[in-house]
């Protein structure tokens, strides 16, 4: 038995399967793989940023910053390839934070449940606890 669902891209209504996106979505992002793929793979692509990927290529950034979360374009070897931090805007390669703020982060969190077992009475960090929020 097959459902029907909306796909989570372009919004229109598809067989689902087991992806989340239908299958023209699907075939228009595997053909984007093989652009910016083909084009990380010359050699004198080496430095390309992130605009310069998307201009030659003509893939949407955002298309590009999902295959490098993914793991699916590795770009270790690209030191001007990557998309801002979301906390403070610093390039970065993987995940969502950058390796400083993942650090502030996780101190945070630390802190948060310490406070969280000794039950203190006032909260003076509401607000730090909402800009947690977004990244949990
Ligand atoms: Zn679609
Ligand atoms: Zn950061």
């Amino acid at each position: 038995m097959s459902e029907l669902a909306n796909c989570s891209k372009c919004g229109s209504l598809y067989v689902q399967s087991f992806r989340s996106i239908c299958s023209s979505c699907y075939k228009k992002q595997e053909e984007d793989f093989k652009l910016v793929s083909g084009y990380m793979r010359q050699k004198d692509h080496r430095m390309a940023t992130m605009l310069d990927v998307c201009a030659h290529t003509g893939v949407e950034e955002r298309t590009i910053r999902q295959f490098i979360r993914e793991g699916r374009l590795l770009v270790a070897a690209f030191p001007n390839l990557g998309y801002p931090c979301e906390s403070c805007g610093n390039m970065i390669q993987s995940k969502r934070l950058c390796a400083q703020c993942q650090r502030e982060l996780n101190a945070e969190i630390a802190s948060l449940t310490e406070q969280e077992s000794t039950k203190s009475s006032t909260n003076p960090n509401r607000t730090k606890q909402s800009r947690l929020n977004q990244f949990l």
